[in-house]
């Protein structure tokens, strides 16, 4: 799928990668100037359609000068060493806490499997390539990443994963959200929660959205485009995460029975769409878990291959925080070899949504205990 990318600012250009075969799903983002910059990398397997917009760009081997991504799932960071294959001059910058895997993903792709199924897994998202540690750049809250005439301020931003951060252009005063304010799916203008496990947190998202809605004068999503009146965005995507919220909350004072609040949240869901859009939802545009995997390119008229159903509907994987004792140093280059852990948490007896569950699209919803209530 070739795409090019095109103008959505003062100096900034959208690329929508088309991730697993679906238009307006995943945006990289170009900032143009002195030391070109992309916000996001893709996937690793969208890595041909990044490097051919670049290409025809106009950007050489030589020019792109930094990677900075908002966290480290796979659809956001995955592409990251592939790109820094080709583009020997640039850096990428991350939350201290996810660098590690950017170093070695193996624990994040293992979690990401578990979330999705491997054979789905990689066919959406491919492999990503292990990043040289001198090329990593860690950040931490208020940290500013000079970008050559341009910079972009760090926002912490946790709730949808514990190293994100979304980031602000000093140039324009837009902030790119990464996946903080959940999803906006501009084709129906409707707002979705990302809530993947094991780390989400509601109060923190809600916190991370409140900071956000202070510092923007737009909105640059990550799933999808921009999002004109970052205030009004910012609410309607908190108004949805305390519904959903709730709706977790009240079914689980009565019940265990995971499904039942799975298909509430379903539900829901389709309700929202209904009453924003005035369509009924379409599960398998946007929801990855919802599709089998594409056939593959290597193989011409292979057939899809059966998968277990995944939970999670926007394409994240999580891994569990970096585990303490082991900080890594702010905007530092040194090498660092320990990775944090990627181990599912336990399951807490009679409380937690279990494996199997069927997920509302976008929830994350399917193995994790219920939210908490604000
Ligand atoms: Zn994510």
């Amino acid at each position: 799928m070739e795409a090019d990318f095109a103008p959505v600012g003062e100096g900034i250009e959208l690329l929508d990668t088309g991730m697993t075969g679906q238009r307006e799903l995943n945006a990289v983002y170009l900032l143009l100037g002195d030391e070109p910059t992309l916000v996001e990398t893709a996937p690793a397997a969208d890595a041909p359609v990044v490097l051919g917009a670049l290409g025809r760009r106009g950007i050489g081997p030589e020019d792109l000068a930094h990677l900075v991504v908002t966290h480290i799932h796979l659809d956001h960071a995955g592409g990251a060493g592939v790109l820094l294959d080709r583009f020997l001059r640039a850096d990428v910058w991350v939350h201290e806490r996810g660098a590690p895997h950017l170093e070695d993903p193996a624990r994040l792709v293992s979690s990401t499997a578990r979330t999705y199924g491997e054979d789905r897994m990689l066919a959406f998202f491919g492999s990503p390539e292990p990043v040289d540690p001198v090329r990593i750049h860690t950040v931490i809250d208020a940290d500013v990443i000079p970008l050559g005439g341009r910079a972009l301020e760090v926002l912490y931003t946790p709730g949808h994963a514990s190293h994100h951060v979304a980031l602000a252009d000093t140039a324009t005063g837009v902030v790119f959200t990464g996946e903080a304010i959940g999803s906006h799916l501009p084709w129906v203008d409707v707002y979705r929660p990302a809530l993947p496990p094991p780390e989400v947190d509601v109060d923190l998202a809600l916190r991370s959205i409140d900071r956000i809605r202070l510092r923007a004068t737009g909105l640059m999503t990550s799933h999808f485009g921009p999002v004109a009146d970052a205030a009004e965005g910012c609410e309607r995507a908190a108004a949805r995460i305390r519904a959903w919220s709730e709706t977790v909350r009240r079914l689980s004072a009565d019940t265990d029975d995971v499904d039942r609040i799975a298909e509430a949240l379903w539900e829901q869901a389709a309700a929202e769409h209904l009453q924003d859009a005035g369509v009924p939802i379409e599960p398998t545009r946007y929801d990855v878990s919802a599709r089998p995997p594409p056939l593959s390119p290597a193989e011409p008229g292979a057939r899809p291959r059966r998968t277990r159903r995944g939970r999670a509907g926007t394409p994240c994987g999580t891994p569990a925080p970096r585990p303490r004792g082991a900080p890594l140093a702010r905007g530092c280059r040194r090498p660092r070899t320990t990775g944090g852990a990627c181990i599912p948490r336990p399951r807490r007896r009679g409380s937690a949504l279990v494996a199997g569950t069927r997920a509302p699209p976008g929830t994350g919803v399917g193995r994790r205990a219920p939210m908490p209530p604000r």
